[in-house]
């Protein structure tokens, strides 16, 4: 049996990702600093280990609002590529628009549910967390917790 590739790339093309085995975790985002980051009311992330994801073509490029916190993007079109975090060692969360098949990603958990926009409406039953849906490095703490330093 093949390994599971993946194949992601930006919206101009200049951006291309390939993501080797299965990601460890998919799941809906509300959270406010992403919606502003991503331009969309909400997203999904997948999250895989960082060995799993190699960049064959181009070097995003990255922004950092929060301490601890990377965005990366493409700099000629604007897509948003990945979120990496230091409370979240080895791991990058891609965005399911730069995956070139994101109908293969169903996420298995919302994040930041309180704060969803009132007027989206999910009939699902994953689980809702108040804010991460993964564990994270405690000695790190939240991004929340960094903001302005
Ligand atoms: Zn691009």
């Amino acid at each position: 049996m093949s390994r599971r590739v993946e194949k992601g790339s930006c919206f101009c093309g200049t951006i291309v990702a390939e993501a080797e085995g299965e990601p460890f975790w998919i799941n809906y985002d509300h959270d406010d600093d992403c919606r502003k980051a991503l331009g969309s009311p909400l997203t999904i992330w997948i999250g895989y280990h960082c060995k799993q994801v190699n960049f064959i073509s181009g070097i995003p490029t990255s922004f950092s609002k929060t301490s601890g916190v990377q965005r990366t993007f493409c700099a000629k079109c604007g897509s948003s590529i990945a979120y990496m975090d230091d409370g979240l060692k080895d791991e990058i969360w891609l965005t399911i628009g730069f995956m070139d098949h994101p109908e293969r990603y169903e996420p298995m958990a919302h994040g930041f549910w309180p704060m969803k926009l009132p007027w989206i409406k999910f009939g699902d039953h994953l689980p809702r967390a108040e804010s991460y849906t993964r564990r994270r490095d405690r000695a790190i703490g939240y991004p929340s917790g960094r903001k302005n330093d």
